[in-house]
């Protein structure tokens, strides 16, 4: 035998062994007595979470000594911790604080990664739900998808009960127009390619649309007219199309924000196609945030229903001084070539501008920094003028962001930029939910709704950063070991 051949009968054999172990009960097929996953903390089916904290959701204060009551992956009473209802297993939940888990509504399944220097996306189908659920996200919207039955499987095996993550609302692959050239995004022809489209991906379970950049009116018309006569959502980053044209065609998010992806107020633009993204910095961090076009913007958005999701961590990777290191725990998660190549880009981000750059846009250093405080400002704005603000990490980019790490990075972005900690969890929890046509049933802490819950140590309603101290995650009454699911995916994301 050669040693090629000795390998590929190892291979071989090494399926065989794989296949032989997976009839077995441990593998979980016909298992009745098999013992749960070391990740699974709690599966009881009545617990009692005792002189616990109860921040609910709603933007309400927190509720101080609260028992909440589950059974059978429901929430059954919430009171005054007075006495332990009997038959339940009881979780001390002194000095603790219970959120709902977030709900996610820019939460991708893949990251950046840049084989030989070429960025590319890969789907991260085991490590990204894992991450998502240590963090408390028991619900994301996958909101674009660069792998789509990748980010299927990953639903599936969530569904089956065979892999640990957040329940996931399938977002279709990228939809943009004419002069898109991401070789992992579609160009959709005309407007009957993309009512075709929309049906066939509404047909595999697809509840929401992406639509992007290039996407030209009238495929943003037909997208919207079709998925919304299925009842299905389109979310939109938008170049080639204003925010106040997109709101007028019906579209039912915008993502990441105005100041962002709003290219309307841009001097110059033009009729089709997108503009310099370097333009569109400089013009749009000129604007203040009490100028008329944003409030008239908010007035627009408001009155008709557009939601707008903040993803404030993917821009703070981009914009953010240099001195704000990525943290450590963020780059343990990532492979050694993965942490390589985000470090590298990041270096490159933050070294001088180029000459030619300054001299046609001199203020160019201070402009990225104050899209971030601006539009941190537009969003509580917003908030405050009724609208549908929800949040996700959007973990794109060239990598820096990564699922979990950027869920609670966003909620502290928020709070830093002059939320309360009670509106940045409302935000990503309740509106979020609201967003997804899902507020009945999650979102907040209340009688009858899915125990999907996250206990963490301390008070996040007085200091925001404790809501990296999990210490559970329940998903429909499941409680998982946040630390153990976080360990399980150690040096895996850029790989898998
Ligand atoms: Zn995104």
């Amino acid at each position: 035998m050669t040693g090629a051949t000795e390998r590929a009968t190892s291979r071989v054999l090494m399926a065989l062994a794989a296949a032989w172990l997976c009839i077995r009960p441990e593998c979980g097929l016909g298992a009745t007595t098999a013992p749960p996953p070391p990740y699974v903390e709690y599966r009881q089916p009545v617990i009692a979470i005792a002189h616990v904290r109860v921040i609910d959701g709603t933007g309400a204060p927190a509720l101080a000594d609260q028992t909440v009551l589950i059974s059978n992956g429901t929430i059954r009473s919430i009171e005054k911790s007075d006495a332990t209802p009997p038959n339940a297993f009881v979780i001390d939940g002194t000095g603790k604080t219970l959120m709902p888990g977030y709900v996610g509504t820019h939460n991708h399944l893949f990251t950046g990664v840049g084989p030989r220097g070429h960025h590319r996306w890969r789907a991260m189908p085991f490590s990204f739900p894992r991450l998502y659920l240590a963090a408390g996200t028991t619900t994301i919207r996958t909101t674009g998808s660069m792998d789509i039955y990748s980010d299927m499987s990953a639903k599936a095996a969530i569904d089956a009960g065979t892999s640990p993550g957040p329940d996931i609302d399938l977002t279709s692959p990228y939809l943009t127009g004419p002069g898109n050239d991401d070789p992992q995004m579609y160009a959709l022809r005309d407007a009957k390619d993309a009512r075709e489209t929309v049906d066939f991906w509404a047909d595999r379970g697809i509840t929401s649309f992406k639509v992007y950049t290039y996407i030209s009116h009238d495929a943003l018309q037909a997208v919207v007219t079709e998925a919304h006569a299925r009842g299905l959502k389109v979310l939109g980053h938008l170049c080639s199309i204003g925010y106040h044209e997109a709101a007028a065609l019906g579209i039912d998010s915008l993502e990441h924000g105005p100041y962002f992806t709003d290219t309307e107020f841009v001097p110059g633009r033009p009729a089709t196609g997108c503009v310099d993204d370097l333009e569109q910095e400089t013009s749009n961090a000129a604007i203040d945030p009490r100028d008329p076009r944003i409030t008239g913007l908010i007035s627009d958005l408001v009155a008709r229903h557009v939601a707008v999701s903040s993803t404030l961590p993917v821009f703070e990777s981009a914009y953010a001084p240099p001195s704000d290191a990525i943290e450590a725990p963020t780059l343990a998660t990532m492979a050694p070539e993965q942490r390589d190549y985000v470090l590298a880009i990041r270096k490159s981000l933050f070294g001088p501008w180029p000459p030619a750059v300054l001299k046609k846009y001199p203020h160019i250093a201070a402009d990225e920094p104050r899209l971030i405080a601006n539009e941190t400002q537009f969003e509580l704005a917003f908030l405050h003028a009724g609208g549908l603000l929800t949040c996700g990490p959007d973990p794109s980019g060239y990598g820096a962001v990564v699922a979990g790490y950027g869920d609670w990075r966003e909620l502290e972005l928020l709070v830093a930029g002059g939320f309360t900690p009670l509106e940045a969890i409302h935000v990503a929890t309740q509106n979020g939910a609201i967003s997804l046509g899902r507020e009945a049933t999650i979102g907040t802490i209340a009688v009858g709704k899915k125990a999907d819950l996250i206990l963490v140590d301390g008070d996040p309603s007085t200091t925001i950063s404790d809501i990296e101290r999990v210490d559970t995650v329940f998903r429909d009454g499941i409680g998982y070991d946040s630390k153990k699911l976080f360990a399980s995916v150690a040096g895996l994301v850029g790989e898998l």
